[in-house]
């Protein structure tokens, strides 16, 4: 991409209703717009990093066996009465009504309505396990809407649900999401740790937040930092083993957000070395809830021996939009943001410092033909700017790589390739900074 022709809108002032640093740089950098209190669009560059993360999201999901669909955001008001939570809900929900009257809601979660949908298909045993999600916007009114994206009120979300026959079937369904998710957020350069947690609105007997460190979080986190070197399973991660152990190894640690922290079995448990007291940020929460919605629903499962009960259910959700904001939160310096690659919306940045240059201007054509023939993602700054511009920008933006094309090194046959995390430089031919970032 050209940044001639790109639609990139850097602000010069930090807004001030932004109080925490991942608000402040996705506003400067040109990420997000807010559009009303808690609502934003999401501007070229910021949609690419949403994108990088669903698609991580996605993978992972589909790793574990879970099957893709998409639910509408609006919901009918009598499917949310059919489990009391239309009126349980409270003001958090968006209630709207159709020009026939008809009583709608922006849906804050689909318990219901994936619920209704499995049961109209499936009815026997034999049909189960099974695991569905969609990547979907939600509402909530928040009453505080804040931090930018990372608490909206319409915000992008993985929802999953497992179906199984009994608690023991859906034991193993919760490990394998939460054996995901583990995977999902260490994939985003994030290190989450997995913390017991209340039930709250979506109800049910066994949860966990995942929870990644941070200053600016909204929730206190106490834990024992032996859960930080945890490793996590790479790809080859084999999800029909017993995976028991491995949740094991990890809900050993004592981690506890504040609403359940037990300030005697923290001191019980932990060296006094190795207890952390800090924030966190929320990205994801998995449930095992059993019958709550089968049973006032009626969704039955025929069993072997032609009995029929509700199935047991969980949900698993993945703050998706908010993570946009958590990545910064964990990876940014005084210059702006740190993207990993992993999500990084280009890998590389090119800046050539003497537009109009044929030298300059032929080599930043020549790098960017090839590394776009590699498929490597690549914004190329041709614009007239200064070179100090180029570089705060490309800076701010945070694109892992920068590839410097100015006339002094150049003139020395080489161009400068600059790494954003530790602002390592080094001087080297085109062609093998091109070699280095197609991975040659
Ligand atoms: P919170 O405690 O932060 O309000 P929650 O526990 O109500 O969140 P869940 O129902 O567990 O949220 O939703 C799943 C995930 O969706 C959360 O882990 C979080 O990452 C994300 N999420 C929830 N509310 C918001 C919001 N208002 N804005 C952005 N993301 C959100
Ligand atoms: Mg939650």
């Amino acid at each position: 991409m050209r940044l001639s022709r790109y639609f990139l809108s850097i602000l010069r002032e930090v807004p001030k209703e932004a109080e925490i640093v991942s608000h402040r740089l996705m506003l400067r950098a040109g990420l997000i717009r807010q559009e009303a209190a808690g609502i934003y669009a999401w501007l070229p560059l910021g949609f690419r990093v949403l994108q990088k993360i669903t698609q991580i999201v996605r993978e992972e999901m589909d790793r574990v066996g879970a099957v893709e669909l998409l639910m509408p955001t609006l919901q009918l008001a009598d499917l949310w009465r059919q489990t009391g939570r239309y009126d349980a809900y409270g003001p958090e929900m968006l209630r709207i009504s159709d020009r026939h009257k008809r009583e709608l809601l922006y849906g804050p979660t689909n318990e219901e309505m994936i619920t209704e949908i499995f049961s109209a298909y499936v009815r026997s045993y034999k049909d189960l396990p099974k695991l569905l999600y969609h990547i979907q916007w939600k509402f909530r009114d928040e009453l505080r809407p804040r931090f930018g994206v990372m608490r909206g009120r319409e915000f992008l979300m993985k929802d999953a649900y497992s179906f199984d026959v009994d608690e023991a079937a859906a034991r193993i369904s919760y490990n394998k999401m939460f054996v995901a998710y583990l995977r999902i957020f260490a994939r985003m350069g994030l290190k989450a740790i997995p913390v017991r947690a209340e039930t709250g609105p979506i109800g049910g007997n066994l949860s966990h937040e995942f929870i990644i460190l941070a200053e600016t979080g909204e929730s206190a986190v106490y834990c024992d930092s032996g859960i930080l070197d945890l490793p996590v399973p790479g790809p080859d991660m084999d999800y029909e083993h017993d995976l028991e152990p491995l949740i094991g190894d990890w809900t050993n640690f004592y981690a506890a957000t504040g609403d359940v922290h037990d300030a005697a079995r923290f001191e019980r448990e932990t060296q006094a070395s190795k207890r952390i007291h800090t924030r966190g940020i929320e990205v994801g929460q998995v449930f095992y809830f059993g019958e709550k919605y089968s049973k006032p629903m009626r969704a039955l499962i025929t069993h072997a021996d032609g009995s029929e009960r509700p199935f047991q259910g969980g949900s698993y959700g993945v703050g998706v939009s908010r993570l946009a904001g958590a990545i910064i939160e964990a990876s940014h310096d005084e210059n702006g943001i740190i993207w990993p690659e992993s999500v990084a919306p280009f890998k590389a940045g090119i800046a050539d410092l003497k537009p109009g240059d044929p030298a300059t201007g032929q080599v930043c054509e020549e790098i960017y033909a090839s590394l776009q023939k590699a498929g490597v993602e690549v914004l190329y700054d041709d614009t007239g700017e200064r070179p100090g511009a180029k570089f705060a920008r490309l800076d701010l933006i945070g694109l892992p790589y920068q590839i410097i094309v100015g006339p002094k090194s150049l003139a020395e046959g080489t161009v400068e390739l600059k790494v954003r995390a530790t602002g390592a430089r080094k001087n080297l031919p085109a062609a093998a900074a091109i070699g280095h970032l197609a991975g040659r």
